[in-house]
């Protein structure tokens, strides 16, 4: 079958690799010059279903309402003349209560583990060069209070099967050395033994080169304009380079998914949520964290990535804006400064801003669209990285006709 996967970031090149390794004639349609040059460029790098729970909590309205009147806070929520954002924000507070908290959250973890196992064995089979470290992260907790609740969230997931141990700051410190000195600052910490983290853009560029090996097409540097149906069934793709006609095809445009599939009848509860990314040389540091994980009062996630440290942080509502400024990252750097004061070289940073392509339930939207041969991958969130390799097996099932080895209860579009 012929298919056409419309984005070329994590999601849109696995599920490509995914649709060639079944046989497909594959093509990729990204407007950048290169894969994975959007949201995918420069994430925090955790593969993390040890830390799957909905942002959508009780707890959440709370901290959107007091970011209103304080500016130093991870979440930002500023109210703008913006439909969509109050559409979006309406959805999500609709999310915002202990029980869909829960359904949400498993839902989010049975894909993460499902992705994690995809991803293992995509890596058995397949050697890929992406500065990938296993050996768990640890969920950092700097307060006995944060710490308390992070510790009985556990239980949601551990029940679910994730293998998830509360530790003390000793204990910490025996795992990762490089927060020896700093232990005092710690009440303890959740760490999962199973997670993961890797460079998701050297992943993907890596993946695309497969992919380019087994005949899929990547046409970069080729804007989708317009997709254009006739009766239930998708006919074709505009570009600016000219029209592609296919018998599949797969949304996988990240944030860019709703305006696109608008004029096809979806109205894609796609809202992006912005999110800053350091990343520092090792400098000849020997203190470096040797895996990574989560600042949990701080909202900042670290991985080691090779000899480089990247961090990231803070969820604003900026619309589409991505710009930004050394200022931006003051804080989050100073909060990673303080866990590892030698964890890489501070004065020459790599500074990111990107998009998280978020759901109001945090879960992506899987499945068909309204017309039979369209098909969707589209909406991962802060978790796109970690769920990228199953939602793209999913995807390449449902084309294929086979039945999906996940139940997409609650993740498909109707
Ligand atoms: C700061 C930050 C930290 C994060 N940390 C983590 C983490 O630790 N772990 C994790 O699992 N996830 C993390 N994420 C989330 C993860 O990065 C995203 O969920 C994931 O990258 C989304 O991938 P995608 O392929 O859907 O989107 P994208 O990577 O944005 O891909 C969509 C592609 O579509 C292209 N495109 C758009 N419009 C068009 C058009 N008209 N024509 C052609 N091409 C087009 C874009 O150029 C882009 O390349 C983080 C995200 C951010 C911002």
């Amino acid at each position: 079958m012929k298919v056409l996967v419309l984005g070329g970031g994590i999601v849109g090149v696995t599920t490509a690799y995914m649709l060639a390794e079944d046989g497909h004639e594959v093509t990729v349609i990204e407007r950048e010059a290169a894969v994975a040059r959007g949201t995918s460029y420069a994430n925090a790098g955790l593969m993390a279903p040890g830390h799957a729970y909905a942002w959508s909590s009780p707890q959440a309205p709370g901290i959107m309402f007091k970011s209103l009147y304080r500016g130093d806070q991870a979440i930002r929520f500023k109210p703008k003349l913006d439909p969509r954002l109050w559409a979006w924000t309406w959805l999500f507070l609709r999310q915002c209560n202990a029980e869909a908290a829960r359904v949400n959250s498993l839902r989010k973890h049975r894909l993460c583990v499902f992705s994690q196992e995809v991803f293992r064995a995509l890596k058995a089979t397949t050697p890929l060069a992406f500065d990938g470290r296993e050996g768990g992260l640890l969920y950092l907790y700097r307060s006995q209070e944060s710490f308390e609740r992070g510790a009985a969230n556990t239980q949601l997931l551990t029940d679910d099967g994730q293998a998830l141990e509360i530790i003390d700051r000793e204990r910490a410190a025996e795992i990762d050395p490089a927060l020896t000195p700093v232990k005092e600052r710690i009440a303890g910490a959740i760490y999962a033994p199973t997670d993961e983290s890797g460079d998701a853009r050297l992943f993907t560029e890596a993946l695309a080169e497969r992919a380019a090996a087994r005949g899929v097409t990547l046409a970069t540097g080729t804007t989708v304009q317009r997709i254009e149906a006739a009766g239930d069934r998708i006919a074709g793709v505009e570009t600016d380079k000219g029209r592609h006609e296919a018998d599949a095809y797969v949304l996988a445009l990240g944030c860019w998914s709703p305006a696109l599939a608008k004029p096809l009848g979806l109205k894609l509860p796609i809202y992006p949520i912005k999110g800053y990314s350091v990343t520092l040389p090792s400098g000849g540091n020997r203190r470096r964290p040797s895996i990574g994980g989560v600042d949990e009062d701080n909202l900042l996630a670290y991985a080691p990535l090779g000899d480089r440290l990247r961090v990231t942080a803070i969820a604003e509502f900026a619309g589409f804006d991505s710009s930004h400024k050394p200022a931006d990252f003051a804080g989050m750097l100073k909060a990673l400064r303080s866990l590892f004061p030698e964890g890489g070289d501070w004065d020459r940073p790599t500074y990111w801003a990107g998009l998280r392509p978020m759901t109001p339930a945090g879960t992506p939207i899987l499945g068909r669209g309204r017309q039979a041969n369209l098909f969707l991958n589209c909406g991962h969130g802060h978790m796109g990285w970690t769920m990228a390799c199953g939602t793209a097996r999913i995807t390449a099932d449902l084309v294929a006709g086979r039945t999906p080895e996940v139940d997409l209860e609650g993740l498909t579009f109707n």
